[in-house]
């Protein structure tokens, strides 16, 4: 069944140069990328995004983890990947949450690592289930950002000023 998913290369990924690197395997998959932009994370938006992590002791680390202040990189690599399987191919090639048990061969087991107050840095971000996707690419994406219809949009009434030469 054709589905989308989130992706998002964390600053560690960023940091460490492995941009390239996870795009080149991320197409092994064949899907299609149907969005892509470079994200700068609001606290807000970072805990929107993880906000089923609300009560873990560890959240504002991981908030800060996201908005890239543990690695001096305040962006993230934000992608939408379009096709048949799109959650399970894109999680499996991520790896385990937890770097150290994840496949080695994976992205996470390759690159990731456990910093010393426990936090999980792993690298990549890939949407857990359908409900999820769509909650998230519709957190981090305007409709007009994605190159396909995914979900259904309706058109809204707005007065916009643009400023233009004098
Ligand atoms: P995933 O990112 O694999 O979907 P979760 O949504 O459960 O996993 O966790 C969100 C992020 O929180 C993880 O990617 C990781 O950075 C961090 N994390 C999750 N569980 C732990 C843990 N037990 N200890 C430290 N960090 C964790």
């Amino acid at each position: 069944m054709a589905e989308q998913t989130l992706v998002l290369i964390k600053p560690d990924g960023l940091k460490k140069s492995l941009t390239g690197n996870i795009l080149t395997r991320l197409s092994e998959t064949k899907l299609e990328i149907a969005a892509a932009k470079a994200v700068c994370v609001t606290r807000e938006l970072a805990g929107e995004h993880y906000r089923h992590m609300k009560d873990k002791p560890f959240f504002n680390e991981l908030l800060d983890y996201l908005m890239g202040n543990l690695h001096n990189r305040k962006k993230v690599l934000a992608l939408v990947y379009h096709g048949d399987n799109a959650i399970k191919l894109v999680r499996d090639i991520c790896g385990d949450t937890n770097p150290e048990s994840a496949d080695p061969t994976s992205i996470r087991g390759s690159y990731g690592r456990i910093t010393t107050k426990g936090l999980f840095e792993n690298i990549i971000h890939a949407s857990s289930s359908p409900e999820e996707a769509e909650r998230e690419i519709k957190l981090w994406f305007k409709p007009e950002e994605l190159v396909y219809r995914i979900y259904p949009v309706e058109t809204e009434e707005k007065v916009t000023q643009t400023l233009v030469w004098a």
